[in-house]
């Protein structure tokens, strides 16, 4: 067999700079083979066009095209990963396998059983902290237990933050990449076609006034950092340390993100229950029809409109108009926030498990840190208030002006009163 080689497992860190797993591996005494393996289990309930797998794809096309340049490549596979592993075994002579720590429940148990087949060959399955700067088990209360709360976990975060520390540059050297001349196979090959829906080119250089401009969504000028993150196209860490020189209300938003991680690992129930349980007897009312009004944005309220329009369209929302929407599904018309969680999570671009819970549990008053069950966005004040000039609806809505845009779908005062008046109920 030929020289023995480690493993480097791509996942969701699709970038050769500022790689804890990598750097780990390219330190090691042996050569590193980088491998990606498409999980046949996550593609299969996906469209034929799925963008997140046309811009997965095109990523790795760039980190092959970096790699050759390099003499080394990267070896694509596609099926069940310990079927992958099998037959990976049998082609290399495999000390090791490197990778970085993922939180998510499905993520979790893959890697066990991963871990453990490696381990019946003897051999050892290394993990790093590489997507956050915090994990699991590091911003915790003083007794230990996991804080349920954003304000104080920001606290302890930024108590506990240490720059020098936390943010040590993993720099890589490529000399140590095995030498290999495979051919990266096609999308079709893979089952997929190319999406026409493109994710936009993240942008940083205007967020000076990030905590001025970013509920605005006609100004439009957020990071767009969000599918990048999910990927790890972008490092957490430098993410942060941008942030730190930038905007203290954008570092924010960089905890929420590792808020809501930490919450899916502490309470990995979130995926099909409420974080508290004492909201399981609201009785949603599911209407169909109306649901599928609000997926296509034709609820009659533009705000609400315009960002399920975007959605459909572009694969992203603003940050505001999700905060509507969400708002609207669940408390005008009453709807089940999973209903409308499992839709963000087949359209969102940036669609990440734990941000798309936490914050559709936040929407619907049942999260662990989440909007009172009384507060109902009204959607023409947040219309005014945050697109006075119509500016982001004409952009959405074509047919705002026309006589066929359709009349609002619900009352909002009565819908509000239903709404406080269904919860109140249910918990008391
Ligand atoms: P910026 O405003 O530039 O923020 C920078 C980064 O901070 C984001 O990329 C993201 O990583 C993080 N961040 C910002 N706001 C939040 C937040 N509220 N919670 C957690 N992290 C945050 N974000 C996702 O990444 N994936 C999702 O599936 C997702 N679903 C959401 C569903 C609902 C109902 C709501 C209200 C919000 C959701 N968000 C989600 C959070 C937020 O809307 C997006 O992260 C943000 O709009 C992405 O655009 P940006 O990168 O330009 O954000």
């Amino acid at each position: 067999m030929v020289n023995k080689v480690v493993v480097f497992w791509f996942r969701r860190d699709l970038r050769l700079e500022d790689n804890v797993g990598l750097y780990n591996a390219l330190k090691s005494k042996s050569k590193v083979l980088p491998v990606f393996i498409f999980d046949e289990e996550i593609l299969e309930s996906l469209p034929k066009d799925d963008a997140r797998v046309s811009f997965i794809y095109q990523t790795l096309s760039v980190l092959d095209e970096t790699l050759k340049t390099e003499g080394s490549s990267l070896l694509v596979k596609k099926g069940n990963p310990i079927e992958v592993w099998k037959e990976l075994l049998l082609t290399f002579n495999i000390t090791a396998v490197y990778a970085n720590k993922d939180y998510e429940p499905y993520a979790i148990k893959r890697d066990t059983k991963v871990k453990e087949f490696l381990k019946s060959n003897s051999i050892d399955f290394y993990s790093y902290k590489d997507q956050v700067v915090f994990e699991e088990d590091e911003v915790v209360k003083n007794d230990g237990l996991p804080y349920t709360i954003y304000t104080p976990y920001k606290n302890k975060w930024l108590q506990n933050f240490n720059a020098e520390v936390d943010l040590k540059e993993f720099a890589i050297t490529f000399s140590d990449f095995h030498k290999l001349t495979t051919v990266l196979p096609s999308l079709e090959s893979i089952g997929f076609n190319e999406s026409p829906i493109k994710v936009k080119p993240y942008n940083l250089s205007s967020l000076q006034n990030y905590d001025e401009v970013r509920d605005f969504p006609f100004i439009d000028k957020t990071s767009y950092l969000s599918p990048y993150f999910r990927f790890g196209l972008v490092s957490a860490r430098k993410m942060v340390q941008f942030a730190l020189k930038t905007n203290a209300i954008f570092l924010n938003e960089l905890i929420w993100r590792e808020f809501f991680m930490q919450i899916l690992f502490h309470f990995p129930k979130v995926v099909t229950n409420n974080f508290k349980q004492k909201y399981d007897v609201v009785p949603w009312r599911n209407n169909e029809a109306e649901f599928k009004k609000w997926c296509k944005g034709e609820t009659g309220y533009p705000m609400v409109d315009a960002g399920m329009r975007q959605l459909n369209k572009t694969g992203y929302m603003h940050n505001r108009v999700r905060m509507i929407t969400a708002g609207f599904l669940c408390k005008h018309l009453l709807i089940d926030w999973r209903w409308g969680e499992a839709y963000f999570a087949e359209k969102l671009l940036d669609y990440e498990l734990s941000a798309n819970n936490g914050n559709w549990q936040w929407a619907a008053g049942t999260g662990c840190d989440a909007a009172p069950y009384f507060r109902v966005f009204n959607p023409e004040a947040q219309l005014k208030k945050f697109d006075k000039d119509l500016l982001y609806i004409r952009k959405w809505v074509e047919d705002f002006d026309e006589l066929t845009y359709p009349q609002p779908m619900v009352e909002h005062k009565l819908a509000r009163e239903r709404a406080i008046a269904t919860y109140k109920k249910a918990l008391n």
